[in-house]
């Protein structure tokens, strides 16, 4: 690799990109979220958006330290790896979203049961149902185009294309996939997605008519709200404070 790459890469910021993605990481694994050792979460590098920093491959999300992460660009070129590789299928997807959506700092991809019991529905949407959901429900892109494994970037850059200005994509026969501003706010997303899909399917589950909240109220809450945003943040903090304390290698 040149130097021209690796240049001015050991900022406190991107230190901290590293602790949040890693942080990620664990919470997820905490909640069940992750297939075997499959799934990807992704952060833009602060200061250098040519870059990204994403979980190594064949690692459970709970084994994932600071020092695993793999630094790459959008082409697949590692940067940094500590010996560690990264899935083609997690190029083919996070990458042309890191370079065509700039809103997309973090992007999370899961098969979360729930919220892939959704994606796996014929025509399968989210039910405007559960308060916890407002900050989304006017934000969820759903793709229609299942086209098996994403193996080449086309399908990422299509993928990126599907969400547009959304901050959720719902892939049909696939599973979810979440973008956000900052790490913290995505994994906040996702855990709110996966929440209101369970809810929504043991509501339904015996039958019982779905009371949606009216649009007007939904339409009080802005997904790009300066609040969740914040919450966002908080959320983060508590996080690495609790890992911190109770799983202090991810730090390693
Ligand atoms: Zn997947």
């Amino acid at each position: 690799m040149d130097t021209m790459q690796t240049t001015g890469l050991d900022t406190e910021a991107i230190r901290q990109a590293k602790i949040e993605l890693a942080a990620t990481c664990r919470w997820a694994a905490r909640l069940g979220f992750q297939s075997g050792v499959c799934n990807h979460f992704s952060t833009a590098v602060p200061g250098r958006p040519d870059l990204m920093l994403i979980n190594p491959e064949g690692y459970f999300w709970s084994e994932v330290t600071v020092s695993s992460l793999v630094l790459a660009t959008h082409d697949g070129t590692i940067i940094s790896t500590n010996g560690h590789t990264v899935e083609l299928t997690a190029f083919c997807i996070h990458a042309p979203i890191h370079r065509l959506l700039p809103q997309a700092t973090a992007a999370l991809h899961t098969h979360m049961h729930h919220a892939t019991a959704i994606c796996t529905r014929k025509g399968g949407t989210i039910a405007p149902t559960y308060l916890s959901s407002m900050s989304f429900l006017n934000s969820i892109a759903y793709d229609r185009g299942f086209e098996g494994a994403a193996v080449t970037p086309a399908e990422g850059e299509r993928l990126a294309g599907v969400i547009g200005k959304a901050t959720i994509l719902m892939m049909e026969n696939h599973g979810p996939l979440v973008i956000g501003s900052t790490l913290g706010e995505a994994l906040l997303r996702l855990i709110y997605l996966e929440d209101t899909c369970k809810i929504q399917i043991l509501a339904e589950a015996g039958g019982a008519e779905l009371q949606h909240i009216p649009p007007e109220i939904i339409a009080t809450y802005p997904e790009d709200s300066a609040m969740f945003k914040s919450y966002g943040r908080v959320f983060m903090k508590a996080v690495i404070r609790k890992l911190t304390r109770e799983e202090p290698d991810f730090l390693n």
